[in-house]
């Protein structure tokens, strides 16, 4: 009998060039076949007659096929196979693209259920590369519920059915269950076993929707026992107990004075470490808001506490960029920082860990090298998370973990709603900053077509005369995406426009020393022009660059597009954003003009949440927290609401989980996954 362990390399029809497939779909093991659940399902149990077709829409229509296949090249590489079927009521013409393989599979006369896009045009109507199950004239139910997997190139959903099939027979027949018998009689809700054979195999739309319920109650039931035992280990902690003195002299030293939001939050953190206990604080802030001084007053407070702060940022040029502008302005109080980067060369990593292993770097700003086993600090006494979004909670809790119960700054510039906040910051104290910096002019955005494009590129040209500079950003392209122009090419083309100004690229495959040698060039007017992937997404902070040229930006979400933007506007000149895209549609240009209507990150988040839908929102590891599989906190909300309840519960009694073996298992697995995703 086959285990769960085992790898899907010996799967009957999966070799091991499908097995490297799978790895891209992080597929290694039966386990993990069992854990990717459907993307969607097909209903085919509902069988729809030829004539009662009148709209687009997909279909399953049990039918004969009439006419043989018949193949047609239109073009090199591109087949067209086209034949007719019929049922009692009338026929359909059937076009395949592509696929000569599929329509080979059809014979004359025979039956078959077809399920597919109709595409009806009038009085034309003809389906499309419809997928074909062979029916015997007698079967009476021939129609199933098929589960559609999220695939990548070169596999199908057919060797998706053959990898959830065989994790579903390698499943014991004693599967131990995390929930508890008492929460599933109180929900209503299948056992584990039964749950997963209905949501790989499901007999009928209530046995999926049944299933469904029950894996959603249990990821967020496990959620939220993690967040909740993470919550009540602080609780129960000492904190450092931090000087109360006043930052006069932090504030004094600053360039600018401090907003009233500013203060606020500095203030809250000032009390949280003179309280005793450790701070566990996010601080929520629109792009631009100013987040950095408020971590910047943390790591002067610990410092004049006799302590070392940690400053983690997620990229190198974030890294290097903060201790460029906090080195200078903590020196000034007498207190010594270090970058630590993992494109530092050997010399001067040793020396950069000397001084923080004998406690001479009192602020340490980095990436997420800090947390590298190499790293020991003297005394730390404050750890900050700079657009946390980008770390997992294991990253965080690996650098806390340097320290004796540090206290905790996280900063975050994509907001989310208060009511879902509430549940998943649940052990969080949170800061706003709702005010941005005085001199702000609101960026001029604009959701333009191809056809601008002469007058962008003129535009570009009257920004530099006048002493700006620019960003281009362009889409990450991927293999075989034909239509989107790379970087380098963009760059090449944009210089060819504009021989007279200087263009220069970045992109996540250039070496880190590189990317920030341009950047700093960039920085020191060197460049114009600086077009680049979206490792300039987060915290690059260049005043004087004034416009923002966003290439395709249809293919990125409301609030990306939002922490693009805030790129600009940091200075005192007019900037301007352009997004290219608004002739890719109606929707596109919808949601770009949202953008065009609102500077409010709050709002644009918002807005990005009900278009998007949750799923996506939170599909990207936006927040942090652990990969959900199933469950979308928003759409489940309620289920959300009394996981947490019975989570706060259960762990009332029994803290350590003691008496549930098998959910204090699953909790630990579900907060040590690693988050393995590149940083760029
Ligand atoms: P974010 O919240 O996006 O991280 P930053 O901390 O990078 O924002 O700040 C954005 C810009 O605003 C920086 O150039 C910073 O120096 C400047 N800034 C921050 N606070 C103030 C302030 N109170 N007055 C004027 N400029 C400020
Ligand atoms: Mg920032």
């Amino acid at each position: 009998m086959p285990a769960l362990e085992d790898s899907i390399r010996f799967v009957k029809g999966i070799g091991p060039k499908k097995a490297a497939l799978f790895e891209k779909l992080h597929i290694r093991t039966l386990r993990d076949a069992l854990e990717t659940y459907p993307r969607d399902y097909e209903d085919r149990t509902v069988l729809t007659r030829i004539a009662d077709i009148a709209e687009d829409g997909k279909y399953a229509v049990r039918a004969v096929v009439g006419t043989e296949p018949k193949t047609t090249r239109i073009r090199k590489g591109m087949t067209l196979v086209k034949c007719t079927i019929f049922d009692e009521s009338g026929s359909l013409p059937v076009t395949y693209f592509n696929n000569p393989y599929a329509a080979a599979l059809l014979r004359v006369g025979q039956e078959y259920v077809f399920y597919g896009r109709v595409q009806a045009n009038g009085h034309t109507r003809m389906l499309i590369s419809p997928q074909s199950e062979k029916v015997s004239p007698d079967a009476e139910h021939p129609g199933r519920i098929v589960p559609v997997y999220p695939l990548t190139a070169g596999l199908t959903q057919r060797d998706m059915a053959r990898v959830s099939e065989a994790a579903l027979a390698a499943v014991p027949g004693d599967w131990p269950d995390p929930l508890p018998e008492v929460l599933r009689a109180r929900y209503d809700l299948p056992d584990a076993a039964d749950a997963l054979a209905a949501i790989h195999r499901p007999q009928s739309a209530q046995h999926v929707a049944d299933a469904r319920r029950r894996m959603v109650f249990e990821e967020l039931f496990l959620l939220c026992c993690g967040l909740q035992q993470l919550k009540e280990r602080r609780r129960t902690d000492t904190g450092l107990v931090f000087s109360d003195a006043p930052l006069s002299d932090f504030f004094a030293a600053l360039p600018f004075s401090p907003t009233g939001a500013q203060r606020r939050a500095i203030g809250e953190i000032a009390s949280d470490c003179a309280s005793g206990r450790p701070m566990n604080r996010l601080v929520q802030g629109d792009v631009g808001s100013g987040k950095t001084i408020v971590a910047a007053a943390l790591c002067a407070l610990a410092a004049k506490s006799g302590f070392q702060a940690a400053f983690m940022a997620p990229t190198e040029i974030l890294a290097a960029q903060h201790a460029e502008t906090l080195a200078p302005l903590l020196e000034k109080l007498g207190i010594s920082c270090t970058l630590l980067t993992g494109s530092m060369n050997a010399a001067q990593k040793r020396a950069a860990l000397a001084a923080i292993e004998s406690g001479a770097a009192q602020v340490v700003i980095g990436t997420h090298a800090l947390i590298q086993q190499s790293v020991h600090f003297h005394r730390l006494g404050a750890v900050v998370a700079d657009e946390q979004h980008r770390f997992g909670v294991a990253q965080r809790a690996a650098l806390s973990a340097k320290g004796q119960t540090p206290h905790v700054l996280v900063m975050s510039a994509t907001p989310i709603p208060r009511t879902l906040a509430l549940i998943l910051y649940g052990d969080l104290d949170v800061s706003v900053l709702d005010e941005v910096p005085p001199g702000r002019q609101p960026i001029e955005t604009y959701a333009v077509g191809e056809n601008m494009r002469r007058r962008i590129t003129a535009f570009i040209d009257k920004q530099i005369a006048q002493g700006g500079q620019v960003y281009v950003v362009c889409p990450l392209v991927e293999e075989g995406e034909m239509n989107l122009k790379s970087a380098e090419q963009h760059a090449v083309d944009l210089q060819n426009a504009l021989p007279h100004r200087r263009v220069a690229v970045l992109h996540g495959r250039m070496k880190s020393a590189e990317k920030e040698r341009v950047m700093q060039a960039f920085a020191a007017k060197a460049y114009d022009i600086l077009v680049a992937t979206t490792v300039i997404e987060v915290g690059v902070d260049v005043p004087n660059a004034n416009l923002m040229v966003v290439e395709d930006a249809d293919r990125f979400g409301l609030s990306q597009l939002h922490q693009l933007r805030g790129r600009v506007g940091r200075g005192t000149r007019q900037s301007y954003c352009i997004f290219f895209g608004a002739d890719k549609g109606q929707t596109a240009r919808e949601r770009l003009k949202i953008l065009c209507k609102t500077n409010d990150g709050f709002e644009v988040a918002r807005a990005d949440l009900s278009q998007r839908g949750p799923g996506d929102f939170f599909g990207r590891r936006q927040h942090g927290l652990p990969a959900l599989h199933i469950a979308d906190p928003v759409a489940d909300l309620a289920l959300m609401q009394s996981a947490r309840e019975e989570a706060e519960q259960i762990l009332q009694a029994d803290p350590t989980l003691a008496g549930y073996p098998e959910l204090c298992a699953r909790v630990h697995r579900m907060f040590e996954e690693r988050d393995d995703e590149a940083f760029n």
